[in-house]
């Protein structure tokens, strides 16, 4: 959200193809096929059972409650749920995969094809998936804390997660950043994942190849692997861009591999060829029955699906009457859009809300770190007492600058607007006597910047005002001000006043 981006990269008669693969981690309590909680930073293996462990003989018990979290991410993106969907093994030694495979699903997925929306500085692209299929995680295999061996924590194994294959629609970093945004808003929405890319609950894979501008044919791929923010993403895919075209252009040809991403020296490494399916030997799951999921139950899920980003943009256009650019901010999170509408409900001033909220709420929510995830509601003034904050402007108690000052105090201290303005006495002060006295003040202060102004120079008018705005300690309201300076000065040029 808050990265920036890049201008558009020129890569002459070249066009680049990009296909994502997401593993969203569900949401659920518990994992995949055991009861061990799924929650993350816990103690190593302290998240373990003899299930995720793989000892022979036990056998999985699904998760109920994650198959119903990516039925209702399948529904939300337009596929087609089939009636019956299969799990499969997929089998590769690692130490991190105490089984020796991994259940997934292979020949028959969970949901096939939909799509999704992605807006972009060009307008709206669809980006349409290939499918969505489940699959346990595997562990993690650490190298760093002891010097003489490779240590292996088991939480993250059998930890449910679901993944998005999109098909090879997108043409650009850029657009691959849009559309990860945009289908992690999406998750979020749904309560089905909490997108947080720091703790690896939101993943991204990238396929990438190049081909000649017009050529109908897709190029070899590549496949990079462990890119851990939006920014990388962007970085790591129009780095191997330029290696591909580099490499095309001096005679070699791409190989399919899977590389890595080295964000320090911002190139993509090459790990190992490229496993194809057969590699993996996949076959079906004997421990678990194949899923038939009853159409009742699918209509169900619809029949509960949420409002989603796209339709809230389009509602906060139309019911609140802001730019569809402040719509697209407000509702890019859902905790966020909940947080403008409280306010919006205390204080019914949409526009002035709106850029409170995408202003000073979203800079300090990203000073405070509180951006990766669903966490507005850590933020320490809440939605109403920002909404009374803005009424203090709008009935003419406070200016809005001095509206900053008291929102800082709240979110130092907690404190109500009114508190706060009524204690450091930062009622806007708009007798005209009082103001009277600080304009004559300064203007006795300054006879030559007096002189040189009715001489014509009617630029002074500002530095007159800045200066009486700080002898009232910025409590003088502006318009008042102005007024009154201006019938004890005259009009610029004459001599009249004095
Ligand atoms: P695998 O599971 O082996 O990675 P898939 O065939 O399912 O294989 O493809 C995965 C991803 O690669 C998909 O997102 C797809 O869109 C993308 N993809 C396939 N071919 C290309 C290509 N030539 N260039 C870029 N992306 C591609
Ligand atoms: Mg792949
Ligand atoms: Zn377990």
């Amino acid at each position: 959200m808050s990265d920036t981006r890049d201008e558009t990269p020129d890569y002459g008669d070249w066009e680049p193809v990009i296909g994502l693969e997401v593993h969203a981690q569900l949401l659920t309590e518990s994992k995949l096929f055991c009861g061990c909680s799924a929650s993350f930073g816990a103690a190593p293996n302290a998240h373990t059972c003899p299930v995720c462990m793989g000892f022979p003989g036990v056998l999985p018990v699904l998760n109920e409650r994650a198959l119903e979290f990516a039925i209702r991410t399948g529904i939300a993106t337009g596929c087609t749920i089939p009636t019956r969907a299969r799990w499969a093994r997929k089998n590769y030694f690692y130490p991190d995969l105490p089984k020796g495979y991994q259940i997934s699903m292979f020949d028959e997925p969970l949901a096939i094809g939909g799509g999704i929306d992605v807006e972009t500085p060009a307008g709206t692209k669809r980006v349409r998936l290939t499918r969505i299929h489940m699959e346990e995680d595997a562990g993690k295999n650490i190298h760093d804390t002891d010097d003489a061996h490779s240590l292996v924590d088991l939480n993250r194994a059998g930890v449910p997660l679901m993944e998005i294959v999109s098909e090879p629609d997108i043409a650009s970093a850029a657009e691959a950043a849009d559309y990860l945004r945009t289908l992690r808003s999406l998750l979020q929405y749904l309560e089905v994942c909490d997108g947080n890319l720091e703790q690896g609950s939101f993943r991204c894979d990238a396929n990438v190849s190049v081909r000649k501008k017009g050529d109908p044919k897709l190029g070899t791929r590549t496949e990079i692997k462990n890119i851990n923010s939006f920014r990388n993403v962007e970085r790591a895919i129009d780095s191997e861009i330029r290696r591909q075209i580099d490499l095309i252009e001096s005679g070699g040809t791409v190989r399919q591999e899977t590389r890595g991403w080295d964000a320090d020296r911002g190139r993509t490494l090459a790990m190992r060829s490229k496993e194809d399916a057969h590699d993996y030997r996949y076959f079906p799951e004997p421990d678990l029955l194949p899923l038939e999921v009853p159409r009742e139950r699918i209509e169900a899920i619809r029949g509960e699906l949420p409002e989603l980003p796209a339709a809230r943009r389009d509602r906060f256009v139309e019911q609140y009457g802001i730019p569809d650019y402040d719509a697209g901010v407000l509702t890019a999170r859902r905790d966020l859009a909940d947080y403008y509408e409280a306010a919006v409900r205390t204080h019914p001033n949409p526009k002035a809300l709106s850029n409170w909220v995408m202003g000073d709420v979203l800079r300090t929510v990203r000073e405070r770190g509180l951006d990766e995830a669903l966490v507005i509601r850590d933020w320490p003034v809440s939605a109403e007492s920002l909404g009374r904050l803005v009424a203090r402007i709008d009935d003419g108690t406070i200016s809005g600058k001095i509206a900053k000052t008291v929102l800082e105090e709240m979110l130092a201290s907690g404190a109500e607007p009114d508190d706060v303005i009524e204690r450091k006495g930062l009622r806007q002060v708009t007798d005209a006597g009082a103001i009277t006295g600080a304009v004559e003040e300064v203007l006795a202060a300054n006879p030559d910047k007096v002189a040189e102004y009715r001489g014509g120079k009617d630029k002074l008018l500002g530095f007159f005002v800045g200066q009486i705005m700080k002898a009232t300690g910025g409590k003088a309201n502006p318009q008042a001000v102005n007024q009154i300076l201006r019938a004890r000065l005259g009009e610029p040029g004459t001599s009249s006043g004095g």
